[in-house]
């Protein structure tokens, strides 16, 4: 029968100048035991430098095979695995992924990244779980097998060269909007202006390149895309953990549109001057938006972008400049299918 170790007696060999090593193989690790292992062995290790083990030269997918693996056994490739778990962590903790669903990447070179592999749960994932694949999906390194989904980040990552990770879930209030074929109303709450330009991609089977290229198709004006029927994909310019910040800033916002749209009241919505400041502070951080150099009178007056705004317009509305009649009865439509679907 195997031994169930508790961290406690993880902790007091550490405290007796042991080392958790010396378990038996077959020893049961309570999960906080787990934990006090990791804290032990990164305490030990220190920070990884980011750069440490990293190629002098960029790799790709013709680099040699050799060099392709000191790469994915470096401590620079150990650190990014480590950033994969600890995010699939983040995304199972928030139920943004279930059973083996959601994914997540990183581009390491001019055509290679690192994913999640397959049937795995986002939440249980260790670095040597991690894979690398080129941008025709075919896998380089890993015992793994990689994602099923995994057509869809490479698409992105080569439609859009600023994307260096992207990160695929189903939470399940944007899922909703996603079922919905509805993109949120905009022009509530400024952190979802600034940080999250949000489409919506038609369905398709999950894992087909037409899938990717679908989505991909919106990659150049929007970082976030719903997927009709599946869930949510976004990108970032920054870090893998900035692309789930998107996950996070788009949940919580459908949660919010869902709880304001049953107070009884209309949403007070920003003016079209409000929203302009949000979308310089969003250009200065290099997030794309399609609004981008519209000017204010045109915010509220383009609904090839804006299907759901809600600008705030004044009370003589119909003597201002961009006010549309058409735009208004969009949003009615959209707020009523909302109001409809909570009955
Ligand atoms: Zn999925």
């Amino acid at each position: 029968m195997p031994a169930v170790i508790t961290a406690k007696e993880v902790e007091d060999i550490i405290a007796k100048g042991g080392d958790p090593k010396s378990l038996p193989t077959d020893a049961i690790l309570t999960p906080s035991a787990k934990d006090a292992i990791r804290d032990y062995n990164y305490a030990r290790r220190g920070p990884v430098s980011a750069s440490a083990g990293a190629p002098t030269k960029p790799l790709n997918s013709k680099s040699p095979k050799a060099e392709l693996e000191a790469y994915f056994n470096s401590p620079a490739a150990h650190a990014l695995k480590e950033q994969l778990c600890d995010i699939g962590r983040r995304l199972w903790g928030r139920a943004y992924v279930d059973g083996n669903g959601g994914n997540i990447a990183i581009k390491v070179g001019d055509d290679i990244a690192l994913c999640t592999p397959t049937l795995v749960s986002k939440g249980f994932m260790k670095p040597e779980d991690m894979c690398l694949v080129d941008f025709e999906g075919n896998q380089l390194a890993g015992v793994k097998k990689r994602t099923s989904e995994i057509l869809m980040h490479l698409e992105i990552m080569k439609r859009q060269p600023k994307a260096v990770a992207t990160c695929h879930c189903h939470p399940p209030y944007s899922t909703g909007f996603a079922v919905a074929g509805l993109v949120p109303p905009t022009c509530m709450i400024p952190e979802y202006e600034v940080f999250a330009s949000v489409a919506i991609a038609p369905y398709r089977t999950p894992g087909t390149p037409e899938m990717g290229k679908l989505v991909a198709e919106l990659v150049d004006k929007y970082n976030t895309i719903l997927m009709a029927n599946h869930g949510v994909v976004s990108w970032s310019h920054n870090n893998v953990e900035d692309a789930y910040f998107k996950m996070e800033i788009l949940e919580a916002y459908c949660r919010t549109v869902l709880v304001t749209a049953q107070l009884g009241k209309p949403a007070q919505t920003m003016t079209t001057g409000q929203l302009q400041d949000l979308l310089k502070i969003k250009q200065s951080l290099g997030i794309p938006d399609p609004r981008h150099g519209l000017k204010e009178c045109e915010l509220c007056d383009n609904d090839e972008w804006r299907p759901g705004v809600q600008c705030a317009i004044p009370p003589k509305a119909e003597s201002v400049a961009g006010y549309d009649h058409d735009a208004e009865a969009t949003v009615k439509m959209i707020t009523d299918q909302i109001l409809a679907q909570m009955k």
